[in-house]
């Protein structure tokens, strides 16, 4: 059997892995854009200069050739054509299938902005040649402008900062970080990040920019009127999912991949995982539902079971936080909070059921709180704080209505 996997990351390459293992005589063939695997997730790492590019290739320098599979770097597949069992690679014409697996992920998005998409110094950041030009960039400069403060927006800004290059950060929500944080988890890393000479305009918008006769931006401006000057700029305001190849191919897209429980898309023989199929955006989440798919593809019926989107752990300057569920209360929820020696943590509870919890400062217990609020677990009233709470005090069966609470 020949298995073709567009996408070498979290995704296809835990696919590759899986299917190798299952198969040990099919043909497998991985075809990437990418030049060389590597985890977007360490891309700071390389950005500040920890890490070189060969230090973060999660796969390991010998992975194709240890497990004899195929890899095509820097091809880029423009559709898909199912009708003949194959996709089309810019350089290698048609690449031939029995099962086709879709781990594309995404892309940044640069907003209209004037002069964004236009200026030749601003960058995204989600791949490996996208933190080699901001690398470029930021040799000799001083200064740059990072629009959104987000997890990748406050990645670049730490690398950038270990560099020493002065970091302005405009963030449109009134803290950093406000998908994973709230205003109290916020302030001590925004405190650690300026420490290091890094400013932040908060409830801000760039609205507009100053582009130079040789079409270099040379500062950001505000909607506020705030002029930022700029050696170069960062947008990281958000993804968009690598779907148009599949333009004609009849594969089922809306904003990403549509697959069911096994990750199947609706066209026989291909399937989809990771980013793309819109599902999650996180790597070890991307890395299962790759794993999945393989083993669905090699003939066993196994279901994606965690369709849980939100789970951040952040660790910047030594602070560490987890965030599960989305960090959101609306009308009605209960918040509890703990502040303590040696940390904070918020719960939000939603008709009698726990649906988000920050923890910043001591993270142990994970597990606990994760099943908490994956399971979306009843909480009744507790007159123990937050962070001393354990299994032993959820763990109690409710014969009402057959389910586990914690009391
Ligand atoms: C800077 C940064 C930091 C992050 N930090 C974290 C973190 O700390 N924790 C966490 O859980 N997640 C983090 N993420 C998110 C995480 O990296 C993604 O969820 C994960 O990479 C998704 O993996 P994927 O395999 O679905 O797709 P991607 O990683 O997006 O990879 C897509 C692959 O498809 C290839 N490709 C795309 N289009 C084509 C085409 N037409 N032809 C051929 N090949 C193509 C690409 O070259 C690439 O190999 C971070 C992301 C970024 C950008």
């Amino acid at each position: 059997m020949r298995h073709l996997i567009i996408g070498a990351s979290a995704a296809g390459i835990s696919a590759a892995r899986k299917i190798r293992e299952l198969r040990p005589d099919d043909e497998i063939t991985v075809v990437a854009k990418d030049a060389a695997v590597h985890s977007r997730c360490m891309l700071h790492h390389f950005l500040g200069g920890r890490k070189s590019a060969e230090e973060i290739n999660f796969a390991g320098a010998d992975f194709f050739e240890k497990n004899n599979i195929r890899f095509i770097a820097e091809e880029e597949i423009t559709s898909v054509l199912p009708a003949e069992n194959c996709a089309v690679g810019r350089k290698s014409g048609k690449l031939p299938y029995d099962a086709l697996l879709i781990t594309t992920g995404a892309r940044f998005f640069i907003p209209p902005i004037p002069g964004f998409r236009e200026a030749k110094n601003v960058y995204g950041l989600r791949d490996l040649s996208d933190a080699q030009k901001i690398k470029a960039a930021a040799r000799g400069a001083k200064e740059c402008v990072i629009v959104g403060s987000g997890l990748v927006g406050l990645d670049a800004a730490y690398a950038l900062c270990e560099l020493g290059i002065k970091c302005r950060v405009v963030e449109m929500e009134d803290r950093i970080c406000p998908l994973q944080l709230d205003a109290v988890a916020a302030a001590p890393y925004q405190r650690l990040f300026e420490e290091v000479g890094c400013e932040f305009f908060l409830a801000k918008k760039a609205a507009g920019s100053e582009v130079d006769d040789g079409g270099r931006m040379r500062a950001v401006l505000l909607e506020s009127g705030e002029r930022l000057p700029a050696d170069f700029v960062i947008v990281t305001a958000g993804v968009r999912p690598n779907i148009e190849f599949l333009e004609g191919s009849g594969v089922v897209t809306d904003r990403c991949v549509k697959v069911d429980d096994y990750m199947r898309t609706n066209v026989a023989n291909i399937w989809a995982a990771g980013d793309v199929a819109g599902l999650s955006g996180i790597w070890p989440n991307a890395a299962l539902q790759g794993e999945t798919a393989a083993r669905n593809i090699c003939g066993e019926a196994v279901k994606y079971a965690d369709r849980y989107a939100m789970k951040n752990t952040m660790n910047f300057f030594g602070l560490t936080t987890l965030s599960l569920g989305p960090n959101a209360s609306e009308a009605g929820d209960e918040v509890l909070v703990s502040e303590w020696r040696r940390g904070y943590t918020k719960a939000v509870i939603r008709g009698g059921r726990l649906v988000h919890l920050t923890m910043q400062g001591d993270i142990s217990n994970t597990g606990f709180w994760q099943e908490l609020v994956k399971r979306g677990v009843k909480v009744k009233d507790s007159d123990k704080p937050l962070h001393r709470l354990s299994y032993a005090d959820f763990w109690h069966y409710d014969e009402s209505d057959g389910e586990y609470c914690w009391v």
